[in-house]
């Protein structure tokens, strides 16, 4: 059997190996380990392998799982889910980071909601780069609205984007949607200098979000085994 160590490990061997492959710097792209429906036990030991980047989709497990894991140093904590606007308060007060940001009225409340004793919180565009109706996201269109909206509220840090491809797209169409991201992150980095996160890649498909210039995948199943329900 494979500990979750192991898998980590393969999993840190294949971006570095993606990296090469892409002419990249393996240090600058991030492993985010997804860990939602997953027990602490998961991210305990997850974390004495050495990982410090946690991803979480629902608020009300991540929350439990932030205040039960406290002991744990350094970790960040990632919100990577859909978030509704009576939920934010707590997201706002416990996360690092929530990467899924798509409408002005959740920005302003985590903006009013993160404590000012806290770093503002870091936060990525949710782009739905396939345009399809009802995914989630903003359409490539409403990226520089939404960027300029964030970028003046004081406690949030614009970082950069995020994007979930859609399943039903084949390789090619799902290396095009992986590219306009990059064009999309650098015209956001030639105005707003902060911005450095491109996070995209899952399990199936971080190296061709490596090879189009990702620099935060999000990984679960390939360090945590399948999930049972929720997915
Ligand atoms: C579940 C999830 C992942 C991880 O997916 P795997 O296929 O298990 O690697 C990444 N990003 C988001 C937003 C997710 O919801």
């Amino acid at each position: 059997m494979l500990t979750i160590a192991n898998r980590l490990k393969s999993a840190l061997e294949s971006i570095h190996d993606s990296a090469l492959k892409a002419g990249r710097n393996p240090a600058d792209i991030q492993l985010l380990a997804v860990s939602k429906t997953k027990p602490n036990s998961a991210i305990r030991e997850a974390w004495q392998a050495g990982q410090r980047m946690f991803g979480e989709n629902y608020v009300q497990e991540g929350i439990q799982k932030i205040q039960e894991l406290e002991d744990l140093k350094g970790v960040e904590w990632h919100f990577i889910g859909p978030l509704q606007s009576n939920k934010t308060r707590v997201v706002a007060e416990y996360f690092d980071w929530v990467q899924t940001i798509e409408r002005t009225k959740i920005a302003d409340r985590l903006n009013e909601q993160r404590p000012s004793a806290k770093a503002p919180l870091q936060v990525c565009i949710q782009v739905n780069i396939s345009g399809e109706a009802n995914k989630s996201g903003v359409l490539l269109e409403n990226v520089d609205a939404l960027a300029q909206h964030i970028n003046d509220l004081p406690q949030l840090n614009l970082r950069g984007i995020m994007t979930i491809p859609s399943k039903v797209d084949s390789t090619d169409e799902q290396m095009q949607a992986f590219k306009s991201m990059q064009g999309i992150l650098k015209s956001l980095q030639a105005v707003y200098p902060q911005v450095d996160t491109l996070s995209m890649g899952m399990s199936s498909d971080v190296d061709a979000a490596i090879q189009c210039g990702s620099t935060m995948v999000r990984v679960g199943t390939a360090i945590f085994g399948p999930r049972e329900n929720k997915t």
